[in-house]
């Protein structure tokens, strides 16, 4: 069964893939050993949430980033970076610590696909 939350990160017990929820009274758990995380409440959550907006809006507005470019000044001349390079350049990872241990929060871009039926 697909997973509908796009955000994954591994077990801090186990290592196997977690699939994190952010659904207000839902907590993650892992399939694998059975470990639940709470998040409820925390600054890890607001930042968790952040992240997750912020990935669903750089997949919402894909569109208009052929168009868009970004102006640095490089000494004396200016150099247009578009913002696609910037972009496919953002790995779409989050490295935060859950109970004690450095973790890495994945976005999952297929699972957004899967959410709303769209391959592409
Ligand atoms: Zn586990």
């Amino acid at each position: 069964m697909p997973t509908k939350h796009p955000l994954e990160f591994a077990c801090v017990k186990c290592g196997e893939s977690v699939a994190l929820s952010l659904v207000e009274g839902e907590m993650p758990s892992c399939a694998s050993c059975g470990k639940r995380y709470t998040f409820e409440g925390t600054q890890l959550q607001k930042q968790l949430r952040q992240f997750e907006a912020l990935c669903r809006q750089i997949q919402a507005s894909k569109e208009i980033f052929s168009e868009a470019a970004v102006a640095v000044d490089v000494g004396p001349s200016r150099v247009r970076i578009p913002l696609k390079l910037l972009l496919t350049r953002l790995n779409s990872v989050l490295d935060l610590e859950i109970e004690g241990v450095k973790t890495t929060i994945t976005f999952r871009v297929e699972a957004l696909n899967e959410q709303t039926g769209k391959t592409s």
